[in-house]
């Protein structure tokens, strides 16, 4: 049999919901350790808690924190399975596989519904993750999310309903493989993976949304901020309001990279119009265009791009060349 190792960092999968109130929140043990026996058919299983947070109290730190604990323990199991809240999940998830180094699969899970309640897909997912993590076919295919019988990508896989059981989805390439009753099936597999591994996150990213009528105000709110890189979640193939250009143009001027990824859940931004604001415009003034990253995983890679160079022309290559 292999042996698993289930890392716990709180979330939903980790809480009860008290019937009295309805409130769902965390609990001293974690309540899937007492169904434990249903793991052991599947694989020898030790469980650590890392943290118990909820997902919005989870930073970059504590991200750095799990990808440090994986790569130092992972030559002593088969597999890894990190239980998380949905929320920030994605996150997590892309933080680890651009600094995990490890071929052994890395799963990452968490529930909609805690244990306790009706329909609750705590268990389940975490049994369907521990038959995902001892699976042949799941080593060397990156950090995986396994929820409600599918396997993503951590790259492309995103939260994309507050309340349903089928919340993550792949929009941009659909699900790597899925879980049935009898096998784990992959049908697609990632061509290329990156890794640029990290030992310390202290710089400070923004990431702001574009807006039909935005203006240089907030820029000049976030600019003021002195952070050291912003991500900016454009409009369509990658535009911005024309009044918005003086401000973007005075953060490259300062040497703090500006990102720019589209707030259309599909596609990748193009430098396809020149008009002002437009992708091309912002481009030849220094703009970094992304190939498909979402607006929170670009910051990601943003802040641990940062720790490795200040260098635009790196930092371009790292967005515009990697998929
Ligand atoms: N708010 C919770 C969290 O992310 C949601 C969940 O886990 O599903 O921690």
């Amino acid at each position: 049999m292999k042996n698993i190792l289930i890392i716990h960092t709180g979330g939903t999968i980790s809480m009860l919901e008290d019937k009295q109130t309805g409130e769902v929140s965390t609990t001293a043990k974690h309540p899937l350790t007492d169904l434990s026996y249903y793991f052991t058919s599947y694989a020898n299983v030790e469980e650590i808690i890392e943290f118990s947070l909820p997902s919005p109290h989870i930073t970059p730190k504590h991200m750095l924190q799990l990808a440090e604990k994986i790569n130092e323990i992972s030559s002593e199991y088969d597999g890894i399975v990190v239980t998380h809240g949905t929320d920030t999940l994605e996150e997590t998830a892309y933080f680890l596989e651009l600094t995990v180094n490890t071929t052994i699969p890395v799963i990452i899970t968490g529930a909609m519904r805690s244990s306790n309640e009706i329909g609750s897909d705590a268990l389940y997912n975490l049994i369907s993750s521990l038959r995902v993590a001892i699976d042949d076919e799941a080593s060397g295919k990156g950090v995986l999310v396994v929820m409600n019988d599918e396997i993503h990508s951590a790259v492309n896989v995103t939260k994309t309903s507050t309340s349903n059981v089928a919340t993550f989805q792949s929009p941009q390439y659909g699900p790597l493989g899925i879980i049935t009753k009898e096998s784990v099936i992959f049908h697609h597999t990632i061509l290329s993976r990156y890794s640029h591994p990290v030992t310390q996150i202290t710089k400070n990213v923004f990431l702001l949304k574009a807006y039909a009528g935005m203006d240089q105000q907030i820029l000049e709110a976030l600019y003021a901020g002195k952070p050291d890189g912003l991500v900016v979640e454009g409009l369509g193939q990658g535009n911005l309001p024309k009044n918005t250009v003086t401000s973007i143009q005075k953060f490259i001027a300062d040497n703090i990279p500006v990102v720019l990824v589209s707030r259309c859940y599909q596609g990748i931004v193009q430098p396809t119009y020149a008009y002002e604001g437009g992708g091309k415009q912002l481009k030849e003034d220094g703009v970094i265009l992304t190939n498909g990253l979402t607006g929170p995983k670009a910051r990601i890679k943003l802040l641990i791009a940062l720790e490795k160079t200040n260098d635009h022309n790196l930092i371009r290559d790292m967005f515009e060349k990697e998929k």
